[in-house]
């Protein structure tokens, strides 16, 4: 299963891009669980329709700083990059920091620099949209107005499409895997790290289930929502069960915090809730599509 993120628009473009990202998915499944997640999140952070890679938020600087992690359940390996700049997969470094180094979390220069060592070159991940809607803001600041757009897709709130960090989660033959790729939160201090790179707290897999999150990261950090999902689960509860009952705790808990999280266990069981306005996901199951999914909204 993949998410396009809170707050992201359903609208048929976006749907299209995460069914091709799913099945990607589910076709790099024959080389492992990892390369199944990584597939996935690769085909979101090269559209510019996604906060991830090309097409990320901008920070206050009016740079993209990125924020990615994979993780597998079994193992409990897990790999990730915060405030990374200039890489076209920040996903796929993650992957990297978990196979090839002693490290689990590579953050900013160095994680850059670590990414040219493994050949990523330079690259500008600003789209025209979210560099004139930095513009936007940046003016309207000046002015001593506040943004006018969403925290997490950097566009109007009623604008006709936004969006959002990416997740997926994977299952095969009782063992799960997950990843998750972000440009974070629209003009954010530079510097910023969400919780996409955090485990337990955006992102979790262990031998119950995988978990990844989106929505405000540091409501998710301080209450470690992906490690709730993953205890829930093993005490029996139904991974849809656990997602609604970790939305429901994180708003409780943080004043209303807005996210979205999707879940499958060792059994092959998912769920999916948020309580944001959107909340796109694309499920394969068995190999197929499976369009009758929908997340369940919490009001
Ligand atoms: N959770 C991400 C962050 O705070 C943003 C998002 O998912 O909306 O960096």
């Amino acid at each position: 299963m993949v998410h396009g993120g809170a707050d992201t628009s359903s609208a048929p473009q976006f749907c299209e891009v995460l069914r091709e990202a799913s099945l990607a998915g589910h076709r790099a499944l024959v080389a492992g669980l990892l390369d199944a997640a990584e597939e996935a999140v690769k085909i979101l952070e090269g559209s510019p329709l996604f906060n991830a890679g090309y097409g990320s938020v901008l920070n206050r600087d009016g740079e993209v700083e990125m924020d990615a992690s994979i993780m597998e359940g079994t193992t409990g390996k897990f790999g990730a990059v915060a405030a990374i700049r200039s890489v076209s997969h920040p996903v796929s470094v993650a992957r990297l920091v978990l196979e090839e180094t002693p490290h689990v979390l590579l953050a900013g220069r160095g994680a850059t620099e670590f990414a040219r060592t493994r050949g990523f070159p330079p690259v500008d991940s600003r789209s025209s949209r979210m560099v004139e809607a930095w513009q936007r803001a940046r003016d309207r600041a000046k002015q001593g107005l506040s943004p006018e757009t969403s925290l997490f897709t950097g566009l109007p709130p009623d604008s006709s499409s936004p969006c959002d960090t990416v997740g997926c989660v994977v299952f095969h033959a009782g063992r799960v895997a997950a990843a998750s790729s972000t440009g974070g939160s629209f003009m954010k201090a530079p510097g910023r790290v969400g919780d996409t790179p955090i485990p337990g707290a955006g992102i979790y897999a262990s031998s119950s289930c995988a978990a990844a999150c989106t929505g405000l990261g540091e409501a998710f950090i301080e209450t470690l929502t992906a490690k709730y999902v993953d205890s829930l689960v093993e005490l029996g509860i139904h991974p849809q069960e656990a997602a609604e009952k970790a939305i429901i705790r994180l708003a409780e808990k943080r004043g209303g915090a807005v996210g979205g999280i999707i879940v499958v266990d060792s059994r092959g069981r998912f769920g999916a809730a948020h309580n944001s306005r959107s909340f796109p996901v694309a499920l394969v199951a068995d190999g197929k599509l499976d369009e009758s999914f929908i997340p369940r909204k919490i009001n």
